[in-house]
Formats: structure tokens, C-alpha cells, sequence
């Protein structure tokens, strides 16, 4: 009688289980799909910088479901007849979220949508623009065409469901370096290079406000992937004469003087002149990898990764060099 007794409490049971399986499923989902849209939300908040002047500050991080890309700096500039855009994010959904927060600013349509080099964090979100105000300057289409596609297929494994639906859009519009009236807003365009074959300068003159795309990084230890670095110290050489008032860096926070591009002039210069010496002392790839980051770059976001990643993107050619002078 035990035996049985308990067999029909089993069942009693399995037979409550089944009743409010469907309940609970639906409870279920509902918290999933309230829990997804707050996840998937970047919390975009447009900071004005000077009179008509935005910022979107990205994190000093790497790229990670976490943060879902949003780890670089975004900006527009609005006129009297329309927005710039300067870079769209890093997925579709940072895209829309961006226009989304424009428009909470301006009614006035987004006019032109620049693309400042080719890094997925910095133009992926450029479906959510309209396609006729796309713009960059000639070797960055030439490289969202070329590597787009493989670095969307990277980004969906780096930080998952927030890539959702996003595709390549590569822009039309050929920019070139000049000053000009661009919806009513006095802009100057300057076509640099360094950190990866085309990196576009975007000045506000109004404002003295420089966006120096990732020429610039402040606080967070720079990218080298697509790196020369000889051309991109001589890059902020050059943006070091102008005179600005305020500095966009591509990564990290808006600063009002010359120190970050300094900062990361003195990096570069440090993580060429150690890869170098490496080199020519016959260190191999994973020797150069263990010496230690000089003290003064220690507090640099992300440092001792970012300088592995740069042993691996500019050792060979160190050697290249060293082996060539012997
Ligand atoms: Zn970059």
C-alpha cells in the first residue's frame, strides 16, 4: 500500500508539471524578451561637447557580449541645414540607437554620414543611415569592401545577439581632404593615414573641435592591425600645429589639450622602438611578446593586450628590418 501510495503521489505530480508547464514557458519568454531588449539596449546618451556638438563615448574596452562593440567614440555636428555624422557604431542596433538619439536633439535630417576609417566599430552601423549620405575617403570604401565581410562574421562571434540582422554597407560618396561649408557648418576634412591606410580628420571649425578618428586614443592603449607606424606619428605631428580647442579621440575621453595625441605619440613611438631592439637582439615572436610594457603606459586601458596583438601585427616586419641591416 506504501509503494502505491506513493506511485500515485509521483503522478499527481508529474500530472501538476504538465498543467503548468505551458504557464511557466510563457513566463518564461516573457522575462527573456524583456530581459533582451533591455540587454540589447547601448543606453546611448548624445553628450554636447560645444554649441552643436555631440559625443557618444564608447568604452576603453575590447569588443565582448557585454558591451555588445560599443567600445568607440561616435559624434555628430548639427547645422542649420542638417546633422554630420561621424562614424555609425558597431552593429545595426548601435546604428538606429544613434539615430534614435539624434533625433531626441534635432528634428534637422542627417545629411552626411562619415565613415572615418575602416574598423568595424566605426562604420557597422551604418545600415541604420541613408545610404545616400554615406561617405569616406577612397581607401577606406576600397577596405570596408575588401575586409567588411570577414570582420562582421568576427564581431557576430565576439559579442553575439547584438549583431543581429547587421550587413555591410559600404559607402558611395568619396570624400576628399578640404574645407567647405557642409550644412551650414564651417568643416574641414583631413585626409590622414597611420593607423590604417585612409584615416579621416574631421574639423569643426566653429567650435575648434577635432575629431581625430583613431589617430588619437586617450587613456586606452592603441590598434595597430592595419598600423604604419612612422606615418601615423607623423599624422598627429600634424594635427599637434592645429589650432584646437577640443579633441574627439577615436577611443577614450574628449580631452580640451594636445596630451593624448603626446600620449599616444610616446606609445607608438615606445612599442617601435622595443619591437625593434627585439628584433635586432634575435628575440623570436614569443620572447618579444613577455618583455614588459614601460611603467609610463601601464595605466592605459587594455595595454598588455593590445601590445601582444601589436607583437603579432608588426614583429615580422621588425625582423624583416633587422635581418635587412645586419
Ligand atoms: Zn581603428
Amino acid at each position: 500500500m506504501k509503494r502505491l501510495g506513493s506511485t500515485a503521489r509521483s503522478w499527481r505530480y508529474v500530472l501538476l508539471a504538465f498543467m503548468l508547464a505551458p504557464l511557466l514557458l510563457a513566463l518564461a519568454l516573457d522575462r527573456a524578451h524583456a530581459r533582451d531588449s533591455a540587454a540589447f539596449d547601448y543606453g546611448l546618451v548624445p553628450r554636447q561637447i560645444a554649441d552643436g556638438v555631440y559625443v557618444l563615448e564608447g568604452r576603453k574596452e575590447d569588443f565582448s557580449t557585454a558591451n555588445g562593440g560599443d567600445i568607440a567614440n561616435t559624434g555628430f555636428i548639427v547645422g542649420t541645414a542638417g546633422v554630420i555624422v561621424i562614424d555609425t557604431g558597431s552593429s545595426r542596433r548601435y546604428g538606429e540607437q544613434m539615430r534614435v538619439a539624434i533625433a531626441r536633439i534635432t528634428p534637422l535630417p542627417v545629411v552626411l554620414t562619415i565613415n572615418t576609417h575602416h574598423h568595424p566599430d566605426h562604420f557597422l552601423g551604418n545600415q541604420a543611415f541613408p545610404p545616400d549620405t554615406l561617405a569616406a575617403l577612397p581607401a577606406t570604401i576600397a577596405g570596408i569592401e575588401a575586409e567588411g565581410g570577414a570582420f562582421n562574421d568576427n564581431l557576430y562571434r565576439l559579442v553575439g545577439d547584438w549583431m543581429r540582422d547587421t550587413e555591410v554597407v559600404v559607402p558611395r560618396r568619396r570624400l576628399a581632404a578640404g574645407r567647405q561649408l557642409v550644412a551650414g557648418r564651417d568643416i574641414e576634412l583631413l585626409a590622414l593615414g597611420g593607423h590604417t591606410a585612409a584615416d579621416l580628420v574631421v574639423i569643426d571649425h566653429v567650435s575648434g573641435t577635432v575629431f581625430a578618428a583613431d589617430l588619437v586614443f586617450n587613456g586606452r592603449a592603441p590598434t595597430t592591425p592595419h598600423a604604419d607606424i612612422p606615418r601615423w606619428m607623423e599624422a598627429i605631428a600634424q594635427l599637434e600645429r592645429l589650432p584646437a580647442r577640443r579633441w574627439v579621440p577615436g577611443h577614450g575621453a574628449v580631452h580640451e589639450d594636445t596630451e593624448p595625441l603626446r600620449q599616444t605619440r610616446a606609445y607608438l613611438d615606445w612599442l617601435s622602438r622595443t619591437l625593434q631592439a627585439a628584433a635586432e637582439s634575435g628575440l623570436d615572436m614569443a620572447e618579444a611578446m613577455t618583455l614588459p610594457v614601460a611603467a609610463e603606459f601601464r595605466t592605459l586601458a587594455l595595454v598588455e593586450h593590445e601590445y601582444r596583438r601589436s607583437v603579432v601585427h608588426l614583429f615580422p616586419a621588425a625582423e624583416r628590418a633587422a635581418l635587412g641591416s645586419r
